[in-house]
């Protein structure tokens, strides 16, 4: 480990910064008995996330790291807490001017000494800056890479390595270096100039999205030296991922959706105009919403954005055009009013949602009309190359929309990540669609195809089962074809179902030169010879969404919790108004809701709430615990709440971290050195998923023999302590299983009774 231990207390280094160019003595992570302790001390938090920890020591030993993780995944930690323990200021070089504000806002909103240099500031303010850096003032120091290459910053940077040191360079987006990446930024391929010249200074490069080639792109653009590689799962977890398949109304599905929802959302259209009405209508039905597309004016764009990223709006009606670089991370749901492009952007545009690890619900609205505007806005595209590729794209969309197996197994999938079991969280594993026989509807549907002699597409195909008077089928003389009319018990979207999904299941083949014409293949014979059955999954997902609202119904917190919440919710918002910043950067939302949970009216206790860093404690401590103090009274309830008791109610980010891990095929054991945590904790994680439902198996934790002397000791005794059970089974078992056992005896005897109840 890269830090010394040393037994100095944490609070005698307690320093009070002015937000503005504050002084810091330099720091250095001798001063620091553990990086947990500097995590909290500077940002709040009790531990780490993924990688996020391997890629601070390495840093700190001066090594180079390409980091690879998707959104909301914490990269920024990585380079800023080794900026606070090192001597001499850090470079970020970021392409975002919005995101670098942003970051920096939020870095001095705890306390920490960041500065950016930038064309939007006046030469006075740049002056300021540069005096400060050279005092040696700043510890990040947040550049364009424009900025970073112009003259004027050469002689600078010089300056600064040569009196108080650089200590690392961080590249943020660094895919922007590969024309191979989607964000393409030539001025990123200079920044190779920064190794040839400071050759000693560590360098981190940053990304989300990164193909083998991009990854490779950037470790030579950049010349990285034997860098050490930081990949994490592109697993979102907190997401829930749903489709729902679009009528005719769909503006009648849209409202009810976001009135059930909390927090803020995007809701993403194809068009402009698109953006334009639904914006309205959302205004006229009184929620606030905003429009944002490239039709609009630069200041009526910014300002829209602004106004959403500080909860002056909840919703954000936009085009793609919205989002990249947008830093809020409480975004609680994101809904495709049509359908996106790709999976690749889809699983861009969704992960906007929940960057800060918590819930959040992403919604596709999957309707057939959409489709073929799609295909229609591709046919325009002057290169055939780019309408194949585009083609292909809409196609494993449409697949991933239609499909009835684990929505997460097929996103990880597309970014060759294999992922075992099933999610548990998006609507195909919650609530599987039904599945149908429809071998009849099948050998009807396939046998016209043969009929018109494979000749014709599925609108077509489906046009002459329904018996229609269409002019061209007319004059193709299809109304004397003997498959024709004998659909007309079946409504156009159930054909297009069973067309789709036998597409799907590859039981017809359509083909690929633009004109989808439907093809038998061997299988289609084997149908239509009644060698084989046909299923369809009914995707009829409008009665599943609101059993999908019944379940967070379960999981609603009592009500004097959410009405704390929301009081204190109130008080963010006017704690950020008065200072000109989002609410997100005075607290996350995770942090209000375990004050909601815990309830802490001393300085103390409030500073052990996650997100609670010594500079909030000392800015915030005393008006939220006042607050807290006076709905305790107000509604006489107790305060203090332990959290063992409070917390208990939903999983946190660091039960999903080890899932992750879990779900990766590491051991407990290994779980536990991975993130630097005890075993028993590692195993009261797994315990606390099994109880949660996730899909954990018990097998790969306790052997079967020793699992049935545990459960036979429950039936014994019952339920009882860890402690007594134990005693029972004469002390040669441990605690990691007993609990473990104990969590799937829970989960499996409230399953019975919820069935009992049922029945
Ligand atoms: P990225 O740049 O990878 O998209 P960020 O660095 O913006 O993600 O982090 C996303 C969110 O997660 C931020 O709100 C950040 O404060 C929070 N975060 C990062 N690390 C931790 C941690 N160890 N514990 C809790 N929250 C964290
Ligand atoms: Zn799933």
């Amino acid at each position: 480990m890269a830090c010394r231990t040393q037994s100095q207390s944490v609070q005698s280094l307690m320093v009070n910064l002015p937000l503005d160019n504050s002084a810091r003595p330099a720091l250095d992570q001798a001063n620091f008995p553990s990086l947990e302790k500097a995590l909290k001390h500077f940002f709040g938090y009790d531990q780490f996330r993924l990688s996020q920890r391997q890629v601070i020591e390495d840093t700190l030993q001066n090594r180079d790291s390409l980091v690879i993780m998707p959104t909301g995944g914490g990269k920024s930690l990585c380079y800023q807490l080794p900026a606070l323990l090192k001597i001499g200021v850090t470079l970020v070089v970021s392409p975002l001017i919005a995101l670098m504000q942003d970051q920096v806002e939020a870095l001095r909103d705890n306390g920490i000494a960041a500065t950016f240099l930038n064309s939007s500031l006046s030469l006075s303010e740049l002056r300021q800056r540069e005096a400060a850096l050279l005092q040696g003032q700043i510890k990040l120091l947040y550049v364009a890479p424009e900025r970073l290459l112009s003259e004027a910053f050469l002689p600078l940077l010089q300056q600064l390595s040569q009196t108080i040191g650089v200590a690392a360079f961080a590249i943020d987006e660094a895919h922007c270096v590969s024309d191979w990446g989607h964000d393409f930024r030539p001025e990123y391929r200079q920044l190779r100039f920064l190794r040839q010249q400071y050759p000693t200074v560590p360098m981190l490069a940053l990304t989300a999205t990164a193909t083998e080639r991009v990854r490779e792109d950037i470790v030579e653009q950049l010349q990285l030296r034997d860098p050490a590689l930081h990949v994490t799962s592109f697993n979102r977890q907190n997401l829930y991922y749903e489709v729902q398949p679009k009528g005719r109304q769909a503006y009648a599905q849209l409202l009810p959706l976001i009135q059930q929802q909390e927090g803020t959302g995007i809701i993403y259209c194809l068009s402009r105009r698109r953006v334009d009405e639904t914006a309205l209508r959302l205004q006229q039905d009184g929620i606030a919403a905003l429009p944002y597309h490239a039709g609009l004016s630069d200041t009526t764009r910014q300002e829209n954005q602004s106004r959403f990223i500080r909860d002056d709006v909840r919703i954000m009606v936009a085009t793609v055009a919205f989002g990249m670089g947008i830093n809020k991370p409480d975004v609680r749901f994101v809904i495709h009013y049509d359908l996106p492009r790709s999976l690749e952007n889809y699983y861009q545009e969704s992960g906007r949602a929940g960057r800060d690890g918590e819930a959040a619900r992403c919604t596709i609205f999957l309707g057939y009309g959409d489709i073929a505007t799609v295909e229609y806005l591709i046919d325009r595209k002057p290169d055939p190359r780019e309408q194949r590729i585009a083609k292909q794209q809409l196609r494993q969309m449409i697949a991933y929309a239609e499909s009835s197996v684990c929505r997460r197994q097929i996103q990880l999938g597309y970014f060759g990540e294999d992922f075992a079991g099933l999610c548990q969280n998006c609507d195909n594993c919650c609530l599987p669609p039904p599945i149908e026989d429809w071998t009849v509807e099948a050998q009807k549907f396939l046998s016209c195809v043969a009929r018109c002699r494979e000749r014709f597409g599925m609108t077509h195909i489906i046009d002459v089962l329904r018996g229609s008077r269409k002019k061209r089928l007319l004059e193709l003389k299809h109304d004397q074809l003997s498959t024709y009319g004998i659909g007309k018990d079946r409504a156009l979207d159930e054909w297009r179902l069973l067309g789709r999904s036998l597409l799907h299941q590859r039981l017809v083949d359509e083909t690929t030169d633009g004109y989808s014409v439907l093809k038998l293949n061997a299988a289609s014979w084997q149908i239509l010879r009644g060698q084989l059955a046909v299923q369809v999954a009914i995707t009829q997902k409008l009665e599943s969404a609101s059993a999908a609202d019944s379940s967070t119904e379960r999981d609603r917190p009592p009500a004097e919790v959410a009405s704390l919440l929301s009081q204190l919710k109130d008080l963010r918002k006017r704690l950020a108004d008065e200072q000109s910043v989002p609410p997100y950067v005075v607290f996350a939302e995770s942090s209000l809701r375990q004050m909601a949970q815990q309830r802490p009216q001393t300085l103390d206790a409030f500073a052990q709430i996650s997100g609670v860093g010594n500079r909030k404690l000392d800015q915030y401590g005393k008006v939220f615990t006042a607050a807290i103090a006076q709905f305790c009274q107000e509604y006489d309830l107790s305060s203090d709440l332990q959290p063992s008791t409070a917390v208990t109610q939903s999983l946190t980010t660091t039960h999903l971290t080890t899932l992750q891990f879990y779900q990766q095929g590491l051991t407990p054991a290994e779980i536990a050195v991975e993130r630097g945590l005890r075993l028993s904790t590692i195993s009261d994680h797994l315990a606390r998923l099994i109880e949660a439902g996730q899909p954990i198996e018990l097998d790969r934790l306790v052997s079967s023999e020793r699992q049935q002397v545990i459960q036979q000791a429950i039936a014994n005794i019952g339920d009882t302590p860890l402690r007594e059970l134990r005693e029972h089974l004469g002390n040669t078992y441990d605690y990691s299983e007993i609990r473990l056992v104990k969590a799937a005896w829970r989960k499996l005897s409230q399953q019975t009774t919820a069935i009992a109840e049922n029945a």
